[in-house]
C-alpha cells in the first residue's frame, strides 16, 4: 500500500517514472499469499486477545493465486493457531492439502460468502456476546460510534429457521445454509446470526479484523445507550459511510498496536 500511495501522490502530474522507496517489482500472487497467511495466523491471535473469539470462532482469507480457494485454520482454538494449521480449501469444499486435518464445521460461512462477494478478501465469524441481544430482539444494531461507521445502516439478522427449518443445530454446516447466510449479508459488512453471533467481512485480513473488533464495541455502546433511555442519535448513512472509509484506510495503526501487544503479553523464556 505504501507503494500505491507513493505512486499516486508523487507520480501523477510530475512525470516521475519511479518512486525511490518502491520495491523492484510488484508482489506476485504467491508472495501475496505468503503475506496473507502470515496475517491470518496473527489475526487469529489478535481476535483472541481482543476478546472477540474464545475457543470458538474463525477467520479466513481468500487466496490471491487462486481466488476460488481460501485459507483457514484446521479446527482449533484461534489463540493456538500456527502456520502449520493453515489449510487451503476450494469454494466447493475440497481441501487442497488436508494432510489428515479437518477444518471448522462452519467453514461454509466462508466459502459461500467468497462465492457471493468477489470483493471480499477476508471473513470473520465470532460468537461476540455483545451482539447476541440484537440478534434475538427487535432492537436493531446500528452504527452508534464513528468507529463502526463501516456498518453504515442497521445490521441484518440471519434467522436459520427460515433457511433450515426448526430443527437445525444452529450451525452453518452445509452449502445451502452458507448461501442463505451470504444472501442475508447482501452487500453489507456484517450480519448477525440469531442466538449465535455474527460474521463480518473486509477487503483484507486486517480490515476484517478491524470490523470484528468494532462491531463488538458498537454493540456494547448501543446497549449502554439504551440503558440511559430516550431516543438514540445514530450516525446517518452518509456520516457512517464516510468515516467507515477513513477508518479502513487507517487500519495499519490498530494492527500494529494489537500485534505489538501480543508480543508484550507472551511469557518470556
Ligand atoms: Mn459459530
Amino acid at each position: 500500500m505504501a507503494l500505491h500511495r507513493c505512486a499516486t501522490s508523487l507520480l501523477i502530474g510530475l512525470g516521475i517514472a519511479a518512486c525511490a522507496a518502491a520495491p523492484a517489482h510488484s508482489a506476485t500472487p504467491d508472495e501475496i499469499d505468503v503475506a496473507r497467511k502470515a496475517d491470518l495466523v496473527t489475526a487469529n491471535h489478535i481476535l483472541a486477545s481482543q476478546g472477540i473469539v474464545d475457543g470458538f470462532g474463525h477467520i479466513s482469507v481468500r487466496s490471491a493465486k487462486n481466488p476460488t480457494h481460501y485459507f483457514i485454520s484446521r479446527s482449533t482454538a484461534p489463540a493456538l493457531v500456527t502456520a502449520d494449521d493453515i489449510m487451503e480449501i476450494d469454494l466447493e469444499d475440497h481441501p487442497i492439502d488436508a494432510r489428515g486435518r479437518n477444518s471448522y464445521l462452519e467453514r461454509f460461512i466462508h466459502s459461500e460468502i467468497y462465492k457471493a462477494r468477489p470483493d471480499v478478501i477476508s471473513v470473520v465469524h465470532s460468537h461476540s456476546a455483545a451482539v447476541i441481544p440484537f440478534s434475538v430482539s427487535q432492537v436493531q444494531l446500528r452504527p452508534i460510534s464513528h468507529m463502526a461507521g463501516f456498518l453504515v445502516r442497521a445490521v441484518p439478522v440471519f434467522e436459520i429457521r427460515q433457511a433450515g427449518g426448526n430443527e437445525t443445530d444452529m450451525l452453518i454446516r452445509n452449502k445451502a445454509l452458507g448461501a442463505a447466510l451470504a444472501h442475508t449479508l447482501g452487500s453489507g459488512t456484517a450480519v448477525l446470526m440469531r442466538g449465535h453471533g455474527d460474521v463480518v467481512v473486509g477487503n483484507s485480513v486486517r480490515t476484517a479484523l478491524l470490523h470484528a473488533v468494532y462491531t463488538d464495541l458498537d454493540a456494547r455502546l448501543e446497549t449502554q445507550a439504551l440503558q440511559l433511555g430516550g431516543p438514540i442519535t445514530f450516525l446517518n448513512e452518509t456520516e457512517a459511510a464516510k468515516v467507515g472509509e477513513i477508518n479502513d484506510s487507517q487500519v495499519e495503526r490498530p494492527w500494529d498496536l494489537w500485534k505489538q501487544a501480543l508480543t508484550e503479553s507472551r511469557p518470556g523464556p
